[in-house]
């Protein structure tokens, strides 16, 4: 019997910890299980509990050193121009991080104008470059005007002896002259012992030492690869925070790269490297939100601006064109969703019901999501959202329309809610813009689109180029709407907008089935001033369902506005003006 099984290894478990126990009050003395330095100050016995217990006491603030432009660089298929690292390094400087490795100077012409360009912004941060263990990378990082530079050692044997061919005394001895060339010249110098978690701790702690007499302002334990577990990272650090200032740098390749910040920071380190949201080789790196959420909950200690998280992680989604997984804390689409019928019925009655934060904490807002699990209260909220007054009656219909839908595995988006309730109620969907006719090319150099759109009794034809043909073809969408929208002023006399701004929050693309000749769903968020809709569209065509959702967004969207202004319905056809 399992259940037997489970409460047989509990007993084992916990008539050991017992005894363990006893034994314990004869040795007061007992160094700690996991290296870490005693718990406290004060004398009290180093026990398990109280070693869990010893929060990050001794920390006021945490260093971020941010690598997404050179760690996270890295990742396969991740390139950035020049324009792309400083865009995102004037979002990491915005937000507060303390330094940023603007790349590696080494790499190419293109790599250092981009260094370069991030350098001369003028930003507060520190900007340095990543540089091997070689005078010329030095160099290179000095073309590029940095502050400092993150000097790469190698310090594990499998590295100082097959990947660089040398000794450890040798390492040893360059590392020095490299410092020293490096102080010389007025940069910042962070040693770090490449593959330092697979080392041999004395000659870490070596080679660490002799970089921190020649000069260095600080060390980095290294965990390259990812091999490492909380309690030697603690070992280690312990060792090498006692030499001086000490940085950390993890890799997730085991999922404990967040774990050993923690233990790192416990162990006496004050400064943590990472990249938004965790881009990097393999597993990646550790998330800079993640670790700036959880030490400003946790511990109170402050790191960057936590309000501008998810803006940044979003920011370096779109340039680095790396998706947020749907399930990561602080920048994933879940993270403030609700769809269960319980959990969005707790949450309307109290945000913090099952929320460990505000959303807006990290800029973000709530989302109550649709679907098999959904609730009364959630739909109610919904339809309220879109300023739809039902009755109990009709409510226990949509409720049931909206489970049913769910049941077949389909996301519910608000045009599937709307029209659900248009249908249980009887009322006809007054349609403002409409998709009449499309036709796209992708061939040649350009691609291009032409929509013809019915837009209120108009009907208006526009084209549009892209970087490809749903691109050209949301231009071309976008182009005809605007073509209505400049001139001069409404009926009654109001300011008509001057172009159809509207944000693209979300696009998405599922194939349906498998094949060339699959049907495909796109799904898309859209928003303007403070309403947004979610609507999906299937077709075989990508270009197709792209544009038949968009439109149908910017329709849900306009038709919004005008419940809100009935007396305008010669004007029903504009979309609505921009909130800001
Ligand atoms: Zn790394």
């Amino acid at each position: 019997m399992v259940v037997r099984r489970i409460e047989q290894v509990a007993s084992r478990r916990l008539a050991g910890k017992f005894a363990e126990r006893n034994d314990r009050s004869d040795s007061l003395d007992r160094p700690s299980s996991d290296g870490t330095r005693p718990s406290s100050d004060d004398g009290s016995a180093d026990t398990d509990t109280e070693t869990l217990l010893n929060p990050l006491t001794h920390l006021e603030e945490v260093q971020l050193l941010d690598t997404t432009l050179r760690d996270g660089e890295q990742m396969p298929g991740v390139s950035l121009t020049p324009a792309d690292k400083l865009e995102i390094a004037r979002e990491l400087d915005a937000a507060g991080v303390h330094v940023i490795e603007a790349g590696s100077a080494c790499t190419s012409e293109g790599e250092r104008e981009g260094i370069r360009r991030v350098a001369r912004e003028g930003l507060d941060a520190t900007v340095t470059s990543f540089a091997r263990g070689v005078r010329s990378d030095i160099d290179r990082a000095l073309e590029c005007d940095v502050d400092g530079v993150n000097l790469v050692v190698p310090a594990s044997d499998r590295h100082v002896e097959t990947k660089v061919g040398s000794s450890r005394e040798a390492v040893v001895e360059t590392t020095v002259e490299l410092v020293e060339y490096a102080t010389d010249h007025g940069l910042w110098v962070e040693v770090l012992g490449e593959d330092g978690s697979r080392a041999d701790l004395d000659y870490l702690e070596r080679l660490m030492r002799a970089g921190l007499d020649a000069g260095a302002d600080r060390v980095c334990y290294c965990d390259t690869v990812g091999a490492a577990g909380p309690e030697h990272t603690a070992e280690v650090v312990s060792r090498l925070a006692d030499l001086g200032p000490t940085s950390l740098h993890t890799h997730d390749d085991l999922g404990f790269g967040v774990t050993n910040v923690h233990a790192g920071l416990k162990a006496g380190a004050d400064t943590v490297h990472g990249t938004v949201t965790g881009i990097g080789e393999r597993a990646g790196n550790v998330a800079i939100e993640e670790v700036a959420i959880a030490l400003d909950r946790c511990y109170d200690i402050d790191t960057v601006d936590i309000d501008r998280l998810y803006r940044l992680c979003r920011r370096v989604a779109d340039v680095t064109g790396v998706v947020l997984p749907p399930n990561k804390a602080v920048c994933g689409a879940n993270a403030f969703a609700h769809e269960s019928g319980i959990h969005t019925d707790g949450t309307l009655k109290d945000g913090a019901m099952y929320e460990p934060y505000p959303p807006e904490t990290v800029g973000r807002e709530r989302r109550l999501v649709l679907g098999k699990h959904a609730g009364r209260a959630g739909v109610a909220a919904a339809l309220a959202e879109h300023e739809i007054d039902v009755d109990e009656a009709e409510l226990r219909e949509i409720v049931s329309r909206v489970k049913e839908l769910g049941d077949r595995g389909k996301r519910v988006t608000d045009a599937d809610l709307l029209a659900m309730a248009e249908d249980v109620q009887g009322r006809e969907r007054d349609r403002h813009v409409e998709l009449v006719d499309l036709s796209a090319s992708s061939g040649g150099n350009l691609p291009t689109a032409s929509v013809r759109l019915r837009v209120g009794d108009e009907e208006r034809v526009a084209s549009g180029t892209g970087s490809g043909p749903v691109d050209a073809g949301l231009e071309a969408v976008r182009t005809a709407l605007e073509a209505g929208s400049e001139s001069g002023t409404r009926a009654d006399g109001s300011e008509r907008s001057e172009s159809v701004a509207f944000e693209l929050d979300s696009y998405h693309v599922d194939a349906i089935t498998g094949g060339t000749d699959a049907v495909v769903t796109v799904a898309v968020d859209l928003s303007r001033g403070d309403r947004s809709v979610s609507v999906s569209a299937s077709d075989a065509d990508i270009t197709r369902a792209s544009v038949v959702a968009m439109v149908d967004a910017l329709d849900r969207l306009s038709a919004v506005e005008s419940n809100d202004d009935d007396d305008s319905v010669s004007d029903s056809a504009e979309l609505p003006e921009q909130a800001e």
